[in-house]
């Protein structure tokens, strides 16, 4: 039994559900990187996996990060988890050659980063906001800025941060207020306060490099006047970084006392409160939301895979407590000098069970084809290329939302599989629970992400990236309609309530105005996040079942297995739509309609 994620299904999804090698093998970027290249990178982040992350994971939460005099103490092991991960090339996998990287397609380094997110996410979160931070710096920074800060932040001597939200710009970055007055050469100063600022501070680095959004003295209002600066907390004495660093005037006000990620600080950051924190110019002025928003595919795929990475921790623990905890015994079984049976016997217990595999495993599917497309997105420029990068954007709200809330769901069942023992600390479900929570909440939150596939998504290309996907999935429902026919209807029949449930939103966009458009966006998001995972378990259970039939590189039980969950997928989750598919038909506005006031 797996401890905290399945790499045979991680294989499983790169060699036979994606064949990811043969998709990538002929561009030049790539080279090397064929079937043996993905397995060893596998087994190499496994490796560290068990080595440094997983057994840090429950000690970093009882002994989690503090802050006294404005210094922020992190556990000793997430110094040598990072440690691990910097030596062992993560933070550098995907970098180009010239900077010291390994060119690893992202398909592989988000498998890896499912293994490193499923074994610890308090240390590895650290680690991919400092390779996010690092990819903006790389897409639009100066080459000064680049050889300034790169190697220190590939060599995981300086922390990354993404520096966005402010008190009363949360989800509405529009309403950012953070100044940079120009001071010659690139350089602002800088002044404002930014909050919950994920890896803010901490004294396991050197430096911490914050990619900060602000405004330019006289630049318009909105998202149009937003720049994007790097602001490290020391500051380049000269030109090179062999001159040294200084004191930037960035403050640690202080972290928050968070419910879980207790190893992952978040800081309430005061820059220029002396009026002399200088910032340096990524890019041009006015164009820092658009850089921003141009990393985001990754970083929401980011935060899906942290979401999957803790249900499938937690899925594991439950799985093997439901193995070992005997509770009771069949209901025909009325006799009491009979033993008890494990609670795995009881159907209800593999209930919880399937849903979470089926989470986690469906999760996993979308996360790695969206992986996938981005290769080729950014390799390729053919037609099927673009249209694959348009169906990641379209996709990219169900990315990094279904695996947040589904996963939580997944993960609260985990614990109900413990009982009581679910419940207290002896147990991890109580911190993956804890843990999973926020996915739903940073980067965007559940309700705006609703949004963004309602007002911007479907809409895109005047609704023809979403045909693509409809014919795409149709496709995939009628090439497997043959060995799981019931399935298979069940679906295409969604697919279709889903397709219509969506034209009649856009004739209520055009009669009523895009209040009464979005009103059920999060429901709208779900329902069409139930109907990507079925196609994902649809067809990935039809390779398996080719695999049983012909042979493949897993075991029969494995195989067997996903068709199982696949099965369990679609009876018992997909008919959600059902629901969803009655309230979003209804003429009824109960929730635009009510008045604030009512609500006593
Ligand atoms: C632990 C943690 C770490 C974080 N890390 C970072 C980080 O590293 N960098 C960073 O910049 N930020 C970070 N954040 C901030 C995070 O991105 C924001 O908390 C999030 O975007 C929501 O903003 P808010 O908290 O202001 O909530 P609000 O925006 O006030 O939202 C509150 C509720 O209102 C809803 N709502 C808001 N506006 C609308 C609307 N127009 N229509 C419908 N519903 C709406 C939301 O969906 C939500 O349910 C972090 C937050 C936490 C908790």
């Amino acid at each position: 039994m797996h401890t905290y994620v399945s790499t045979d299904h991680l294989r499983f999804l790169i060699h036979e559900y994606l064949k990811a090698p043969a998709q990538i093998e002929n561009y030049e970027k790539f080279e090397g990187y064929d079937a043996e290249a993905f397995d060893m990178s596998i087994d190499a982040a496994e490796q560290i996996g068990n080595q440094h992350l997983y057994p840090a994971y429950r000690i970093m939460d009882q002994e989690k990060a503090t802050c006294e005099n404005g210094v922020v103490w992190t556990h000793p092991l997430l110094a040598e988890g990072l440690k691990a991960m910097t030596e062992g090339g993560w933070l550098s996998s995907t970098a180009p050659a010239e900077m010291g990287g390994s060119q690893m397609p992202l398909v592989l380094h988000n498998t890896a980063s499912l293994i490193f997110m499923g074994a610890n996410a308090n240390i590895a979160a650290y680690a991919f906001l400092t390779v996010g931070a690092a990819n903006l710096i790389l897409a639009y920074g100066s080459d000064e800025l680049k050889a300034l800060y790169l190697p220190e932040m590939y060599s995981g001597r300086f922390q990354g941060t993404m520096a966005l939200t402010e008190p009363q710009a949360g989800s509405s970055l529009t309403d950012i207020t953070a100044s940079a007055t120009p001071i010659g050469d690139g350089q602002y100063k800088i002044t404002g306060q930014k909050i919950y600022i994920s890896g803010g501070d901490h004294a396991s680095v050197d430096n911490v490099v914050h990619l900060m959004l602000a405004r330019v003295d006289g630049a318009p209002a909105g998202t149009k006047g937003i720049s994007l600066f790097v602001v490290p907390k020391h500051r380049p004495k000269g030109k090179t970084a062999s001159e040294g660093w200084e004191p930037n005037d960035v403050i640690t006000a202080g972290i928050y006392g968070k419910m879980g990620q207790k190893g992952y600080v978040a800081a309430h950051l005061m820059y220029g409160e002396n009026e002399n924190t200088i910032g340096y110019l990524v890019g041009e002025e006015h164009r820092g939301l658009s850089y921003m928003f141009s990393m985001m595919n990754e970083a929401r795929i980011g935060t899906g895979i942290m979401a999957t990475g803790c249900a499938s921790g937690a899925y594991y623990a439950s799985l093997k407590y439901a193995f070992e905890r005997p509770q009771g015994r069949h209901p025909s079984q009325k006799d009491p000098n009979q033993p008890q049976i494990p609670i795995v016997e009881h159907a209800d217990v593999r209930r919880m069970l399937l849903l979470q595999k089926a989470v986690v495993e469906g999760s996993q599917a979308l996360l790695l084809e969206a992986s996938l497309w981005e290769d080729i997105a950014l390799n390729d420029s053919s037609d099927a290329a673009k249209q694959s990068h348009l169906m990641l954007e379209l996709l990219t709200p169900i990315i990094k939302t279904f695996p947040s809330e589904y996963g939580t769901m997944a993960v609260m069942n985990g614990m109900q599989v413990l009982g009581g023992a679910g419940y207290c600390n002896d147990f991890p479900l109580e911190q993956y629970y804890r843990d999973i929570r926020v996915n739903a909440i940073y980067e965007g939150t559940t309700g705006i992400h609703g949004m963004d596939l309602m007002g911007r998504k479907i809409l895109m290309g005047k609704g023809d990236v979403l045909k693509a996907l409809s014919a795409r999935m149709q496709a995939d429902i009628e090439a497997c309609a043959k060995t799981f026919p019931d399935e298979a209807n069940a679906l295409g029949a969604s697919a279709v309530a889903l397709a219509k449930t969506t034209t009649k939103l856009m004739g209520i966009l055009q009669k009523d105005g895009p209040e009464a458009y979005l009103a059920d966006a999060s429901l709208y998001l779900e329902y069409f996040g139930l109907v990507v995972i079925s196609w994902h378990w649809l067809r990935m259970a039809n390779v398996a079942s080719e695999k049983l039939a012909n042979g493949g590189k897993l075991s029969k039980k494995f195989y067997e297995s996903n068709i199982l969950t696949m099965q369990y997928f679609i009876e018992y989750e997909l008919p959600k739509t059902r629901g969803l598919h009655a309230r979003l038909n209804s003429d009824k506005r109960v929730t635009l309609d009510a008045s604030p006031e009512l609500l006593v």
